[in-house]
This record gives C-alpha cells, sequence and structure tokens, in this order.
C-alpha cells in the first residue's frame, strides 16, 4: 500500500505544477498515470509544439514545459505510478481514500485529486477494419516527432487543424519525402489561413490534396505498404505511402472516474469554484477535467485551480493549524 497525502490522478502539466504547490505546504504527492511517461497531452500529443500562453515563457515547447514542470516537482520527491490507469476508488472507516490501478497498485491517501484531462486517450479511428493490425507499424494517430517521418512518405487523412498544420509542417520543412492530404469534403473545419496555406501548396505540388474521398484500406505485410483512397465520383485508387495518418482528433472519455459517483458535465466533473472541490468531500477535480461556468481548458487555469485545491486539501487534513501564505521569494523552496 502506497502512502501519501494527497494521490493526483493524473501527471499532466496539472498533476506536475500541483505537486510543486502542495510540497510549499509540506504535503507529499503520489501520481498515477495510464501512460507510460508523465506530460499528458504536453507529451503525449505535441511535445515538439511552441505554447506562447504560458506565463513568463514567450514560447516553450511542451515537451520542455514537462522536462521543467518536473525538475520544479523534483525537491518535493513525488512518488509515481505510471502506466497503469486508476480503476476504483474505496472509503476507509478512518475517512482516507484507496486508489487501485487496473494492475491492482494501492494508493491510500485523506485526498484526492483528479487531474485527468481528457481522460484515458482514445483516437477517433476511421472505419478500416484491419487498422488494427498496423498499429506502430505505419499506422500512427498522432505526430510525437515530426523527425520520425523524415524522407518517408506519408498519407494524412482529416479535415481540422492537426491535419492541416502537419501536412504544411512536414511539406514545407522537407521532412517527409512526399505529402498527400485525404480529406472526404471539399470544405475543411481549419483556420482559414492553413486551409488557404495547403491549397497554395497543392498547387505548387508540395503537397497532393486528394479531397471528397476517403481512405478505405491499407495493404502490407506486416507493415503499410499503401492505402486505398475512395474518391467519391473516380472510385479506389492504390497509392504507396510508408505511413498512414489519420488525425481525427481524440474522444473524450473519462474512463473509470466517470462511475466514481463524482457529478459529470458533459464528460467533466463538476467543480465548486471555491476550491475546485468534488461533489465527494476530500475529492478534488483540477484542469481539464473539471467543468464550471466560464471553463477555459488551458494550462495556466489549471495551474491556478491547483494552486487553490491544495490549499483547501491542507485545512481538511489540517483543521486546527493556520496557513500562512508565504512568498517563494521570501521563504525559498525547502524540499522533502
Ligand atoms: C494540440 C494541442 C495544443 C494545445 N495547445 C495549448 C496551448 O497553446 N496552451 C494551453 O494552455 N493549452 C494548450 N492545449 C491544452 C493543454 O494541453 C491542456 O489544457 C492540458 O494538457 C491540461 O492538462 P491536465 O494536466 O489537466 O490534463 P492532461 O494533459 O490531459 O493530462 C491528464 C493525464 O491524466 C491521465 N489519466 C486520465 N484518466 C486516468 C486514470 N483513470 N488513471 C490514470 N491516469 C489517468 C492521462 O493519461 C493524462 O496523462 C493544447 C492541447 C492540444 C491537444
Amino acid at each position: 500500500m502506497i502512502q501519501t497525502d494527497i494521490i493526483i490522478i493524473g501527471a499532466g502539466p496539472v498533476g506536475l505544477f500541483t505537486v510543486f504547490e502542495a510540497g510549499l505546504l509540506k504535503l507529499r504527492c503520489h501520481l498515477i498515470d495510464s501512460l507510460p511517461q508523465p506530460g499528458g497531452q504536453c507529451s503525449e500529443i505535441y511535445p515538439k509544439k511552441p505554447i506562447y500562453d504560458i506565463p513568463g515563457f514567450p514560447s516553450v515547447l511542451a515537451g520542455d514545459l514537462i522536462d521543467n514542470l518536473m525538475e520544479q516537482a523534483a525537491p518535493f520527491k513525488p512518488g509515481f505510478t505510471l502506466g497503469e490507469a486508476a480503476m476504483t476508488i474505496d472509503k476507509t472507516e478512518d475517512g482516507k481514500f484507496i486508489v487501485t490501478t487496473v494492475k491492482g497498485t494501492k494508493h491510500e491517501a485523506p485526498i484526492v485529486m483528479i487531474a485527468g484531462g481528457l481522460g484515458v486517450f482514445e483516437p477517433r479511428k476511421p472505419p478500416i477494419d484491419t487498422i488494427d493490425n498496423y498499429e506502430d507499424k505505419g499506422v500512427e494517430y498522432i505526430i510525437k516527432d515530426p523527425e520520425f517521418y523524415r524522407g518517408k512518405r506519408v498519407v494524412i487523412a482529416g479535415g481540422g487543424d492537426s491535419a492541416l498544420d502537419w501536412s504544411i509542417f512536414l511539406a514545407e520543412k522537407n521532412i517527409a519525402k512526399e505529402v498527400v492530404l485525404v480529406h472526404r469534403s471539399s470544405s475543411f473545419r481549419g483556420h482559414l489561413d492553413s486551409v488557404q496555406k495547403v491549397i497554395d501548396m497543392a498547387g505548387e505540388g508540395k503537397i497532393s490534396l486528394v479531397t471528397e474521398a476517403e481512405v478505405t484500406g491499407i495493404t502490407g505485410d506486416g507493415k503499410v505498404e499503401g492505402v486505398v483512397i475512395t474518391h467519391q465520383k473516380d472510385g479506389e485508387i492504390l497509392r504507396e505511402t510508408d505511413h498512414f495518418i489519420p488525425l481525427f482528433g481524440l474522444k473524450p472519455s473519462l474512463g473509470p472516474i466517470a462511475d466514481w459517483g463524482l457529478e459529470i458535465d458533459k464528460n467533466a466533473i463538476k467543480v465548486d469554484t471555491l476550491d475546485y472541490s468534488t461533489n465527494i468531500p476530500g475529492i478534488y477535480a483540477i484542469g481539464d477535467v473539471n467543468t464550471y461556468e466560464n471553463k477555459l481548458k488551458l494550462i495556466l487555469c489549471g495551474f491556478h485551480e491547483g494552486t487553490l485545491a491544495v490549499q483547501s486539501a491542507f485545512a481538511r487534513i489540517y483543521p486546527d493549524k493556520k496557513n500562512i501564505l508565504k512568498y517563494t521569494t521570501v521563504n525559498g523552496v525547502n524540499g522533502f
């Protein structure tokens, strides 16, 4: 049984910063994440993209932000259970919580902070029967590192910003040898600038744009060697490629947390903005996973939420102790 002051479910940016804020109050944290690495969406979906709205950083790569948050949390020696989804929560007789993972690892604490973001990541997949056989063998649903595609032929499918931006990036920087963008409609959902840029690059022969068409099949022995593109008017064509990257977004799915008796609204946990507590005393929800009036799913908002939630957690754990806010400039960072 792993024992701590705060169990944080989700080691995304918000969970990680909360370790720091809890540490300033001398509260220990243990993080659980179903992914094998910390960083949430920043590490899993867009580690090489710059973020421009983190206060004090005019620009920071999402992956670098996570490295910095890990360094900032390090003095407070957080524990990690990675690669294991939190499945169940139980209450002990003395009012603590026990969170058990899919592998049976048990964690006990008086406070649980859910920083589960989009929940368990589930990409939207195209309806191709054999697609599962080619996952990580040429089919990827997320571009983590564009360098992976250097010198390769890629077929991207989708009509949103991800599909447009990555097609532009891989072609403009001469990373991929060949970029084909397939979209089932002739209009796109992405930003107008990006749509125009793709059309211009298609005119210059830098991107092959195939609209009113869908990828309906994959060929290859043990790995992707080609895709079948079915055009609404012209029928099927076989296109040789090394990678097929359907970028249809992620399905928000709270996963097991949805069955914990928490008040849920549209796949997110309802909280009181006084301290980001849920309807179950002792359980808080912070970051993308929560909802309230005027909620913005931004990293900086999650940082604020985690900061206020640990203050409230401190008062629950130590009802008789008075906590006086001390600036880090005055007190420094005194780790464990
Ligand atoms: C392409 C893209 C660009 C973005 N750009 C910006 C930007 O410029 N600025 C900005 O502020 N925001 C941006 N965002 C949004 C930002 O990434 C999110 O607001 C942020 O990641 C939320 O952090 P989080 O810690 O709340 O959740 P997440 O980052 O989603 O992390 C949640 C973690 O919880 C884990 N988890 C969930 N359920 C369980 C469970 N049951 N058991 C164990 N683990 C679980 C998940 O595996 C995940 O690792 C962007 C998002 C995307 C996709």
